[in-house]
């Protein structure tokens, strides 16, 4: 996990002024539903190519949970609600201890609450958002009020991950494994980086993907670094931001070669090199759109694929 930044962006896909739109038709269905224990849904204009676009350009194409690399185009790629939108089995979410949210529905659409993660963490996640103190729990009547809570899942976007999070090695099966563990002791973020490794497994409690992927990335990083000089290029391109398991090997440059840790600019380099390569295999679908093709079919295809519902 690591930090990330939101672009300042305006998303029509996420507007909810004006007249009322299905996205607030949603949000007032559900506090009402909410009320009356019905369940309700909400339209899913977050999946919509415009904000996955602008996630993209928030974190390139990595988890914000667990760092694994992300598909352009896969179902497993989704895009998750910081704080829940919902809660999906009311008596079971309130029993989970110190979890007894009713959902924040007037966020669904707030893209500050918007994160691009994998299928797995998208799951461990779910409707979990416990906090330090539950009576400082925001609702719809106090929700300009929510700098008051203190949540116990790290917020990429927010909280200092790279302060709260540290790797370490442990031995197991004559193998060694980089695992994340919270920081200090007595430190704001603890119990929350506590709970965040838990509740996502970060250590890869029946996840042995995520664990092997990782140990990969640290493992061929200890190669380049052992190589010394000609591999320094690739000992700091493991560590951009926008990379799988970045944070590990940053870790592990801070400790043995804080000299090759990339700058924000390599960082954004390296993103827009990969953004570059993503797009040109939808050079066709791009094509398309530019050509405004004219035709009944093609002005269908434009519509569907690149069209703003209100
Ligand atoms: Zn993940």
């Amino acid at each position: 996990m690591i930090g990330l930044r939101k672009p300042a962006v305006f998303l029509a896909n996420l507007d909810t002024n004006g007249a009322v739109t299905a996205k607030k038709a949603a949000i007032d269905s559900w506090l009402d539903g909410g009320r009356e224990g019905k369940t309700p849904s909400f339209p899913e204009y977050w999946n919509r190519d415009d904000v996955r676009g602008a996630l993209i350009a928030q974190q390139g194409l990595i988890c914000a949970w667990c760092s694994c690399a992300l598909k352009l185009k896969s179902s497993e790629t989704t895009v998750e609600h910081y704080r829940p939108k919902d809660y999906k089995k009311p008596d079971e979410a309130r029993a989970v201890q110190g979890d007894p949210h009713k959902g924040y529905p007037w966020l669904a659409y707030t893209w500050e609450n918007l994160l691009m993660v994998c299928g797995e963490c998208n799951q461990l996640k779910g409707s979990f958002f416990p906090l330090q103190e539950e009576d400082q729990r925001v609702d719809e009547n106090s929700r300009d009020q929510l700098s008051r809570e203190r949540p116990l899942i790290l917020d990429p976007l927010r909280d200092s991950v790279e302060g709260a999070l540290k790797l370490t090695f442990s031995k197991e099966d004559d193998e060694k494994y980089p695992r994340c563990y919270a920081k200090a002791a007595k430190t704001p973020l603890f119990s929350c980086a506590e709970e965040t490794i838990k509740r996502i497994r970060l250590n890869g409690d029946g996840r042995p993907d995520l664990i092997t992927q990782r140990t990969m990335v640290v493992g061929d990083l200890w190669k380049n670094l052992e190589e010394g000089k000609k591999k320094e290029e690739a000992c700091s391109q493991a560590a951009c931001r926008y990379k799988e398991h970045a944070w590990a090997a940053r870790e592990i440059l801070k400790g043995h070669a804080p000299h090759l840790l990339p700058e924000p600019e390599d960082d954004l380099g390296f993103l827009l090199r990969t953004l570059g390569d993503t797009l040109s295999v939808y050079e066709g679908d791009l094509n398309h759109y530019l050509k405004k093709d004219p035709s009944p079919e093609g002005k269908q295809k434009t519509r569907e694929n690149y069209c703003t519902e209100t």
